[in-house]
């Protein structure tokens, strides 16, 4: 099936050559009219997929309240930016929102900023949190101390991937014949060199991955919290210690399908490397904590106690939808082991809860 995106690579293809996975991910997620982020029902039931804070509200009201603790901890500042990257439909900092306006002082030290690139997600989020103020980076929120969450947003920047071929790591770039594209070895681009050493010496024909982005994004964030004080939660699937291997991958419908074939139609993600984002985090002079299984963090912030307690007041039906949605969020072959949580702080904030 072709798409206007398509269209769109198989010009660019032909005019200047192969391109990296990078920029190919990154057209058909951010193109400013065909990418993926521009569709109308991305997350959800009758979306592409699903995500935690679509799943449960508990997800945002664990969150928030591991937010509140750290501006406790920090001494309360006010005023204290609250920033999340890649909102999706806003649904989760609406759930941590509620969740910490018993916390005495928060809810009005706060300055919530959204970094999100898509404008058609830009407006669902302005009807669940009118206030936020938008940013296309992190470079422009305001400095100060800050506390920032990201979920799913890093498995959504653009990856690249080198293999070995003759001994050499050649890169993958996305080619066009007539209407169909496939991947080529070429040269490597620069990005080869932050592809971590030890995986270098893997044999022929291994895949190894790299995110410059979600290196620089962290990092970035790591020294916004170095230099004003604050703390993060990174949230995402991926590795505990990057490995070999191919994690390039689409979803539609709730279905994996190929990346290649219908550009800016479907989701592409990629696994998170944990171990490269803690390294760029600690490389800035923050500490950090994790990764810990996203089932262990949310059960040790007291899921379980929630849970229990918005069944008491709920009819059989309502209970069952809690414990199902428990269990989406923390069984082990659902949600609560491939997903990891990271926190990033201010070297002087005592230890995070929930790791
Ligand atoms: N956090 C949400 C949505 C995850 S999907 C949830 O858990 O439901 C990824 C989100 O990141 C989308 O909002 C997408 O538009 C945004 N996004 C992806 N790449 C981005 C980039 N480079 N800059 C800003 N936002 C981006």
């Amino acid at each position: 099936m072709t798409t206007p995106l398509k269209d769109i690579l198989i010009e660019q293809i032909t005019a200047s050559g192969p391109i990296t996975l990078a920029d190919y991910m990154a057209q058909c997620l951010m193109h400013p009219v065909h990418g993926y982020y521009q569709k109308e029902h991305v997350f959800g039931a009758d979306g592409d997929f699903i995500t935690a804070p679509e799943i449960s509200q508990m997800f945002g009201e664990m969150t928030g309240l591991w937010l509140a603790d750290r501006w406790i901890k920090m001494g309360k500042p006010n005023p204290v930016h609250l920033v999340e990257l890649g909102p999706g439909r806003g649904t989760l900092m609406a759930d941590m929102l509620r969740a910490i306006s018993p916390v005495e002082g928060f809810e009005n030290a706060v300055n919530v900023h959204f970094i999100e690139t898509s404008k058609q997600l830009r407006t669902l989020q302005r009807e669940k949190v009118p206030n936020a103020t938008w940013h296309d980076t992190l470079a422009t929120v305001p400095d100060g101390p800050s506390l920032i969450i990201a979920n799913e947003f890093f498995d959504a920047l653009p990856l690249h991937q080198f293999e070995k071929h003759k001994g050499d790591w050649l890169e993958r770039r996305v080619n066009v014949e007539g209407e169909t594209f496939s991947l080529v070895l070429t040269a490597p681009s620069a990005k080869l060199a932050l592809t971590p050493n030890e995986l270098r010496k893997s044999p022929e024909g291994s895949v190894i991955e790299v995110c410059p982005a979600a290196l620089s994004i962290t990092g970035d964030i790591a020294d916004r919290i170095a230099s004003h004080g604050g703390a993060a939660l990174i949230i995402d699937y991926g590795y505990r210690k990057s490995a070999v291997g191919d994690t390039f991958q689409a979803m539609k419908d709730h279905r994996f399908t190929d990346p290649l074939t219908e550009p800016g139609k479907a989701d592409i993600t990629a696994h998170v490397a944990f171990d490269q984002l803690k390294k760029a985090a600690e490389e800035k002079g923050t500490s950090t904590a994790g990764p810990a299984a996203q089932g262990m963090f949310l059960m040790a912030l007291g899921l379980g106690a929630r849970a229990q307690q918005l069944s008491d007041t709920l009819d059989p039906i309502g209970q069952q939808r809690i414990l199902s949605e428990l269990k989406r969020l923390t069984a082990s072959d659902e949600m609560g082991t491939l997903f990891k949580v990271l926190a990033v702080q201010h070297p002087e904030l005592p230890p995070a809860p929930g790791f």
